[in-house]
This record gives C-alpha cells, structure tokens and sequence, in this order.
C-alpha cells in the first residue's frame, strides 16, 4: 500500500465545490489502494484577505499576532475538507499544524520546519482516515503559532512526505505542472515533462510562484519525487526530481520577481570584514539579499548595492539606516520599482554564450539593465518595474524556450543524465539526517576551489542599453566561458561591470576589454590571480546567515572578497589567488558538521 501526499492550493479549495473536488480525488487514490495525507491551503485569497485586515488596523501589526490570524484559513479548510470527506462516505480527520506536531523555530511569518512527529498521523491513517493537514503553519517550543512564509503549504507537504517516508508528494494547483515561465505572463510558455531539484529551486527562489522554494529544498535532501498537477483536469503534469528534462539545454526555464528593491549603501569602508557585518544584520533580520555588487573602491571606499524583496523592504530600509552608522558608511538610497528576471538551466554551467543572448534580448526591446549578478546556473537582470514583463518574454523567446524538444534532443539529455552528478540523488544520507537538529537545516555538498581565473572589471561604463551585450557578444565570439557577472551602477549614472574567465583566456579579454574601453571611455582594472571558493549545497540563500559564515570566515583570516555570487545551489566570492587555499581549508573547518 503506497502512502501520498496530496497538496491543494487556495484556487483549488476556493468554494465548496471545489473542496468537495478535491475530496474526491483523495478518495480515488484510497480506492486505488493507496494511503492519503491530505495538506490544504486557505480557501482562495483567504489570507490576503486576513492579511488586508490586520492592516486596515495597524500598518506594522505585531508579528506573532499576524501568525495568530493567517493560521486561521487553512484551519477553515481541514474542517472544511474533512467535512467533506465524511460527507461523502470517507473516514477522514483533520489537524492543525500544532496537532500534527510540526515544531519550527521562532520566526514569525518565516518559520523554518524543526521536526514533525508522524505517530498521530500514522494511527489515524491505521485507522483507514484520510489524514487532513492545514498546510502553512506550526508550533514553537512554545506554543506559539508561527507560519512558513507565503506559499507555504507546498513546504508543508513535501516536508510531511519526507517524514512519512511517502511513496509520492502530488501538488494540485491552478496550472497543469511547471512551466517554461508563468504561463498567465508569457502565453507561449511550455509545460515541462520534469525539471530538477536544483533548476526548479532556483526558478523558485527567483520567483516562479508555482512552487515554495523551501519545498524544493525538502524534496532535494529527502528525496521526495514531487509531481505538479492540475486540480480541475488529468493533463499528466510535471515531475520534479533529480534529473532534469534535458541536460544540453542552456536554460530551461525564466522566472520574474514583480517586486523587488534595491538597497545601495554608499561609502563603505572596502576593508575585509565589512561585508561580513553589512550583510550579517541583514540575516539576523532574516532578510533574505540578492545580486550582491560592489563597485568601484574609491579612496578605500566603496559602494555596495543589493536587492530584497519588496515585501522585506520596510525592515530592510530600517536595518540599511542602521548598518550606515554601525560601519561608517555615507549614507544608503533604495529604488523601491525595479524587478527581475532570471534565466535559469543547469546546461548554462558549460556553455559559452549565454549571457550575451540574455542582454541581447533585453537590448533589442531597448531595456536597460541597472544590476546583473549571475551564478553557477543562473543569471539575474534587474531593471525598472514597467519594463519586466516585456523582458521576461523577451528572455522567453530568445532562449527559445516556446519550442516543444524533438525526440533527438531528448534522447541526448537523457544519455547525459547517466553521467549527471547526483550527490542528493536518493537524498540525503540517513547519517546525515540523523544529524541534522532541524529538518530545515542547512545541508552543503562541498567547498570547492577553482584558482585559475582571472578578473576583469570595467569602470565608468556608460549606463545604456546594449553595453552589456556588446561586450559579451564580444567575449562569446571567442568562446570564452564567463563565469561570475556583476554589474551595477554607480556614481553618475556610470556602470561597473565585473567578471572572471578562466586565466588562460586573458590574453584575448584584455584585447577586448581595451577595445571596449577605448571606444566608450570607460577603463579597465584586472586580476589576473584570483581565485573562486564556492560553499556548494541546497537552499543556501534563503538560509540567509549561510553568506554570512563564510564571510566572517574569510574575514577573520583578513581575506578580502572582490565578488560574491548567490544562489540557491552555490555562495560563491573571488578572493586573491594567494589566500586560495588557505580559505578553502578554513571554509572545510567552518561548515565541517554540516558537510555530506
Ligand atoms: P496554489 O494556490 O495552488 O499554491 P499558486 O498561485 O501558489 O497556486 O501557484 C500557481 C501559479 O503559479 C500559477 O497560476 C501561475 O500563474 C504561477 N506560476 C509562476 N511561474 C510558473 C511556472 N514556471 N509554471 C507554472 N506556473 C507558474
Ligand atoms: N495560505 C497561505 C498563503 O496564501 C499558504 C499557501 O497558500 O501556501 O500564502
Ligand atoms: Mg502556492
């Protein structure tokens, strides 16, 4: 007898009638043999509604009292849904997070999941009741209930199939699987047979609303095969897993995050150390930051820029006034109307070119990109509010993303993905696990050193469409793999872009990094001896003092970091060649009992 989990969303319980749709397919599945947890969301946009009236009140409600009320629309649901269950012939009973026994830490509206005691679900499920979770919500050590952060039903489900050990984690939403992008956004957008664990974390992270990232992290170190599925037809939907559709594809799919801001904080001391305390209040704050950029050192000062999410920003402007003090900075500015679009494939990490054909595309529409940061598998643009859609579609199109594979093609993913590196393939090692104190702790694969690159850094870049294509357009027809991007704008209106290639290619980047120079009057500084370290693992940004850890290593060693790259799979800084491998010993030391 297979165990599953079976999640439905606000759209899919948002009337009767829809709840009682649901009940029926958690009793197909009994009749078919099989167990059922049942997890459920607010009924439609039940919390935003909670939410609208916490602040017709108070424009800062009192966090815990916030947890207090959003945790009532999924309590509506179970009854609700057990309701119907009965109703209709079934054996059903509902719990609360609380009863379940879901314990997280104490992060109002961003509880992280510690344990989850499976006994009273298990007895009910002996008893032969459909199990009804109210997804989105917990218990502190305490009693007080906090919630998972918004979209969090989907991490309530896959984290009660990883405790369950269940056979399946099926997501019923309002979209028929995972798309090329959003589907209500960009029309022509492909459903995906299936995408990996780490594609689909980082599109989630980067905005692809379908899924809760922490979801994803669950599902990666558990194991949890994930399938996203309609609610309203038997279209048969998308897989998440550890391999993805296609392995030679650059970038399988594009995300938009509508509502980002921008924090700059000007003058900073560029002395080791500062980034370390900048960004630790941040995460203490557990503010999650993105598109890290430092810009030009001027007078051993810098300006250091960063995104949030808009619904951070309040917090976020709160902490950035208080940073400026703490470490002698000028002063900070935000832009709160920007937003970004991310490209996201795990094909990208090999190939030469992908950038260039992202800016290309934004330059073509005429979009001008204010900050760009890339990582292993992804690349972020950011830009004025107005202008996302029309640049997630135009990054669609130019990825040729609408484009149904052909058979061919799928057949050489699938070759590749024999040879693919699995190292969560199964999940996490039960030793691990057994381990970790919190199921939602950080888990790291490795620490990985690549000593052989260089970096180059333009200054005083014209800030205007198409600089950035033109010269990565240049770089690509060398076929020079660029690694790590960064581009922001600095003081008036001028752009620093930075990048690293392997050391080798050095030679023909400073011809045409001159060239570029001589022809926009920008000038170019470089590094012919850096090295890259990279903390390797699973939902490493939103585990926001991850960065930070790693900072304060390289900093308590008097390392200075020249670049940082952020992503979900990946923290990545360039330091001087000469700290290599000193740092990469002392980051081992660091993150030793959290390393597979
Ligand atoms: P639920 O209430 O079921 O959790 P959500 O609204 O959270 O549903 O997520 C489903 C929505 O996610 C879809 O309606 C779609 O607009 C949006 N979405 C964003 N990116 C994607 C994508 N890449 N593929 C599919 N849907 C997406
Ligand atoms: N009801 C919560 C929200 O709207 C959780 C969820 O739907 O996943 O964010
Ligand atoms: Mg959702």
């Amino acid at each position: 007898m297979a165990l599953i989990v079976q999640k439905f969303g606000g759209t899919s319980v948002a009337d009767t009638t829809k709840i009682i749709a649901a009940a029926r397919k958690a009793i197909r599945e009994v009749r078919s043999g099989n167990q059922v947890v049942m997890v459920v969301s607010a009924m439609g946009k039940q919390t935003d509604h909670l939410i609208a009236l916490a602040k017709e009140i108070s424009p800062r409600p009192n966090n815990r009292e916030m947890d207090m009320l959003m945790s009532t629309g999924e309590q509506v649901t179970i009854a609700l849904m057990a309701i119907a269950l009965e109703f209709l012939g079934h054996k059903a009973v509902s719990f609360t997070g609380a009863q379940i026994g879901i314990r997280t830490d104490a992060t109002y509206s961003k509880a992280r999941i510690r344990s989850i005691s499976t006994d009273r679900m298990r007895r009910a499920l002996d008893e032969g009741k459909i199990v009804i979770a109210a997804g989105f919500q917990g218990v502190d050590d305490d009693l007080n209930i906090t919630t998972l952060g918004r979209g969090g039903s989907d991490t309530t489900a896959v984290a009660l199939a990883a405790a369950l050990k269940a056979d399946r984690c099926d997501i019923y939403t309002d979209v028929d699987g995972v798309y090329t992008s959003d589907p209500r956004i960009v029309p022509d957008a492909r459903r995906l047979e299936r995408i990996s664990y780490d594609e689909m974390l980082e599109l989630a992270s980067m905005g692809a609303g379908v899924m809760h990232s922490r979801s994803i992290e669950f599902a990666k170190k558990f194991g949890v095969l994930v399938h996203v599925r309609s609610s309203f037809s038997d279209s048969p939907g998308t897989i998440i897993g550890p391999e993805p559709e296609r392995l030679d594809a650059q970038v399988c799919g594009v995300a938009l995050a509508k509502n980002e801001a921008r924090i700059t904080i000007h003058g900073a001391p560029d002395q080791p150390g500062v980034a370390m305390r900048l960004f630790s209040r941040f995460a203490d704050a557990h503010i999650p930051t993105d598109m890290i950029a430092q810009n030009s050192s001027s007078q051993g000062r810098t300006d250091i820029s960063f995104t949030v999410q808009s619904e951070d920003a309040v917090k976020a402007v709160d902490v950035a006034a208080e940073v400026v003090k703490e470490i002698g900075a000028d002063r900070y500015d935000v832009d709160e109307n920007v937003a970004k679009v991310s490209a996201v494939g795990l094909g990208m990490e090999k190939q030469t070119g992908v950038a260039q054909k992202m800016f290309h595309a934004l330059f073509e529409r005429g979009i001008n990109i204010q900050m760009i940061a890339t990582s292993d598998i992804k690349i972020s643009a950011l830009m004025t509010r107005e202008l996302a859609v029309d640049a997630l579609r135009a990054v669609h199109a130019a990825f040729g993303l609408e484009r149904e594979p052909s058979e061919e093609e799928k057949a050489a993913g699938s070759e590749q993905k024999s040879n693919a590196d699995h190292s969560f393939e199964n999940g996490v090692s039960a030793h691990l696990i057994s381990h970790l104190t919190g199921m939602e702790d950080v888990v790291v694969e490795g620490i990985l050193l690549d000593s052989n690159q260089a970096r180059f850094t333009l200054y005083d870049v014209p800030d205007r469409p198409g600089l950035a294509a033109e010269i990565f357009d240049r770089i690509a027809e060398g076929c020079v793999i660029v690694d790590m991007i960064v581009q922001s704008v600095g003081r008036d209106n001028l752009a620093n872009i930075t990048f690293t290639v392997p050391r080798s290619e050095i030679k023909s980047v400073e011809k045409i990094a001159n060239d570029v120079c001589k022809a926009h009057g920008c000038h170019v500084d470089s590094n012919v001896n850096v090295a890259k370290l990279t903390v390797r693992g699973s939902g490493l940004r939103s585990h926001t003092g991850l960065a930070c850890r790693m900072f304060k290593t390289l900093s308590d060693s008097d390392v200075n970091v020249s670049v940082i790259s952020l992503s979900e799979r990946c923290v990545a800084v360039v330091v001087d060649e000469a700290h290599g491998a000193v740092s990469q010993a002392n980051l081992q030391k660091e993150f030793s009992e959290e390393t597979l």
